[in-house]
């Protein structure tokens, strides 16, 4: 059974996360990756491969999943580097568990994935969450370090802007203390200007 330690699904709070891929565009001087190797008590979040949709459902039928509020899609990477599992899988859970579906982001997906994806989750997705990190392009570029360098930040906020048109609510998030009362102010008239929701999350969120 080489692949037990491997942890696709976890739980935090009352959600259950679904971690599909290790693979991202970025490198974040804060990423969890570079300073820790598990994020719960059940294993770690480092793929031995990414796991295919069959195997994501396996792990979902296992799951009393009356538990759960929201299924997330997240983990050490980003979610959307796994574009056609996450969807079919989110059409799967759609369907069977009828519980509200997030995706947790970095926004590069159309990069990513050379394409909008924004209309693939309009009936399927509940939720966007986006890491803005910041209130300008030089801070976002000297913190994410995007292998799409500086168009980075300008592709992230146009997915958010495609996003309204597809997904009912919208997030844009930046963490708690690591930014100036001002900074913070920025994030929040950027957001007022895109119409989506802004978030001051805590760390371990
Ligand atoms: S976008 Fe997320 S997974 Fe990717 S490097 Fe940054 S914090 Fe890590």
């Amino acid at each position: 059974m080489k692949h037990t330690a491997m942890t696709i699904l976890y739980e935090v709070y009352d959600n259950l996360y679904i971690n599909l891929t290790n693979k991202c565009p970025c490198a974040c001087t804060f990423c969890l990756r570079q300073t820790r190797d598990e994020m719960d008590a059940s294993g770690t979040l480092w793929l031995t491969h990414e796991p295919s949709y069959a195997e994501v459902i396996a792990e979902l039928e296992k799951r009393d999943m009356d538990k759960y509020k929201e299924i997330v899609f997240c983990g050490f990477g980003e979610p959307t580097e796994a574009l056609d599992v996450l969807l079919s899988v989110a059409r799967f859970a759609k369907e069977t568990y009828h519980k509200p579906l997030r995706v947790n982001t970095n926004g590069l997906g159309s990069l990513v994935n050379g394409r909008n994806i924004a209309p693939l989750f309009e009936g399927l997705i509940d939720t966007v969450s986006i890491s803005l990190n910041t209130p300008n392009a030089d801070r976002y570029h000297e913190l994410v370090r995007s292998r799409f360098g500086e168009r980075s930040f300008d592709a992230m906020l146009e997915f958010a802007t495609e996003s309204r048109k597809y997904v009912p609510s919208v997030v844009m998030t930046t963490v708690d203390t690591t930014l100036t009362k001002e900074e913070e102010e920025q994030c929040r008239a950027l957001c007022e200007r895109l119409n989506v929701t802004y978030r001051i999350r805590p760390w371990e969120d």
